[in-house]
């Protein structure tokens, strides 16, 4: 089964599947091992994260290892329909295209849920909540899950502190080899593509006004920095306003910022972050761009509710013309910039995030009920072994304690 754009478009799909995999070594090795192992055998799995290269990739991998799969994206904005058909030559049943309406969005998530998932593989929590919703009746046979982002390990802990949690869940984005790479380098390189590809523009001399200082606006600040421009940070935690302070970086707050931003980008899991009154203080041409969970950070509403005229200005970027008479223009409708406006981080840096994935997906199935209805954390043997081979992969080795240092690093007598 399977509802997607167009089945013609597998061949592009097909080989930007084949480039990600020449670039994936760890999921290649636990391709190999699946394959081998057939940890999935008869086991239901149903997965919802944006539908481009990478993911596809793994989603053929969990297959390999045995299981039945059904996909689906996270966000309306960031499937390939190439990548859809490419995945359903493959024997994959996928629903989902791009552009889908939020009607059509849902549909697709039910779909893939329908046929009573053992194990669900979440970015951003939409399966978890229609499974404790309407779709409870699915419950008995769900074993557990595992959630991708920031974001959706927020509404899961939600949940689990109200004791309202009906399986386990694996905290992916929790592993250090997940977050430490994954939120920071990833999205510190992959919403500068996005913002590049998208406005042409030069950055360099420029004004960016990136919004937390989190694990993602760390490597948003970093990269903005490397490419020339002068940076603000404006932050709700005094700590992380501090460390933005040391690492050099001039902090104040959005009502400030506003005036002086070239580029805003936020990325703080949080609403309301820019909103009308910002929008009138800006300058003309402000580009305005979002790296967090849904299109709520830069209020999309405001813009739309405010705007005097509204203009498709170039592919993904839409002009707001306020009643002041500047345009401040808005790219990817607000959602997630490197996903909307480009593919999204790496192949190599997902290749750490969905090795994570793969892992305590195989976890959860080895565990059947041991796991108690919380959010759990990744298993330091995961995260060690993703590491190990990452470095691997990179043909780095690292020192190991000796017999020795190990004592010496364990005592506690001078
Ligand atoms: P984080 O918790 O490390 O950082 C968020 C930061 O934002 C915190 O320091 C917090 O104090 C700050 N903050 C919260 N509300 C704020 C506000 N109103 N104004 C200013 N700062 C505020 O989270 P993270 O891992 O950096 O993730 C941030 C968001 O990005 C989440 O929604 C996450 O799901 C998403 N994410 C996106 C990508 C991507 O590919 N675009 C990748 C990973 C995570
Ligand atoms: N449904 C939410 C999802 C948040 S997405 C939304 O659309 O707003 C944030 C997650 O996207 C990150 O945790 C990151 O791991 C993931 N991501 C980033 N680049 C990706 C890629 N190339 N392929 C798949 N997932 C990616």
């Amino acid at each position: 089964m399977y509802s997607i754009r167009d089945i013609n478009l597998k061949e592009e799909g097909l080989r930007k599947i084949d480039w990600v995999r020449s670039n994936m070594p760890i999921l290649n090795e636990l391709e190999r091992l699946f394959i081998k192992e057939q940890p999935f055998k008869g086991i239901k799995v149903s997965l919802s994260i944006h539908l481009e290269a990478k993911t596809a990739y793994l989603a053929t991998i969990i297959k390999a290892g045995g299981a039945k799969i059904r996909v689906t994206g996270s966000n309306p904005l960031s499937t390939q329909d190439d990548i859809a058909a490419a995945l359903v030559s493959l024997g994959l049943e996928v629903f989902a295209w791009y552009d889908a309406t939020e009607e059509e969005y849902g549909t697709h998530l039910r779909s893939v849920l329908e046929f009573g998932p053992n194990v669900v593989i979440d970015d951003g929590g939409d399966l978890v909540s229609l499974l404790h919703t309407e779709m409870t009746d699915l419950l008995p046979e769900v074993y557990g899950g595992c959630e991708e982002t920031t974001t959706g390990i927020v509404r899961l802990n939600a949940l689990d502190r109200e004791n309202r949690l009906k399986f386990p869940m694996m905290s992916v984005n929790d592993a250090d080899c997940k977050h430490l790479f994954d939120n920071r380098y990833g999205t510190g390189q992959s919403v500068w593509d996005g913002i590049l590809r998208t406005t042409n523009l030069v950055i360099a001399g420029k004004t960016v006004v990136v919004a937390g200082y989190g694990w993602c606006s760390k490597g948003i600040a970093m990269r903005a920095k490397g490419l020339g421009a002068s940076v603000i940070i404006t932050e709700i935690d005094p700590v992380k306003a501090i460390e933005a302070v040391m690492d050099g970086f001039a902090v104040m707050n959005m009502d400030e910022a506003s005036y002086l931003g070239d580029f805003f980008v936020t990325a703080t899991g949080c609403k309301d972050v820019i909103t009308e009154k910002h929008f009138y203080q800006m300058k003309e041409g402000a580009i305005l761009s979002n790296a967090g969970h849904f299109n709520v950070e830069v209020s999309y509403a405001d813009l739309e509710r405010i705007a005097v005229k509204i203009t498709n200005r170039r592919k993904n970027i839409t002009g707001y013309l306020l009643s002041n008479g500047k345009t401040v223009n808005l790219l990817g409708e607000g959602r997630l910039v490197n996903l909307t406006c480009a593919d999204g981080h790496p192949a190599e840096i997902m290749d750490m995030s969905f090795a994570i994935q793969a892992l305590c997906a195989k976890y959860i199935v080895e565990q059947k009920g041991k796991l108690s209805n919380h959010v759990h954390k990744v298993p330091k043997e995961i995260d060690e072994f993703v590491a190990l081979f990452k470095l691997k992969s990179l043909g780095i080795t690292i020192d190991t304690l000796t017999e020795e240092q190990h004592e010496y690093m364990n005592s506690w007598e001078l």
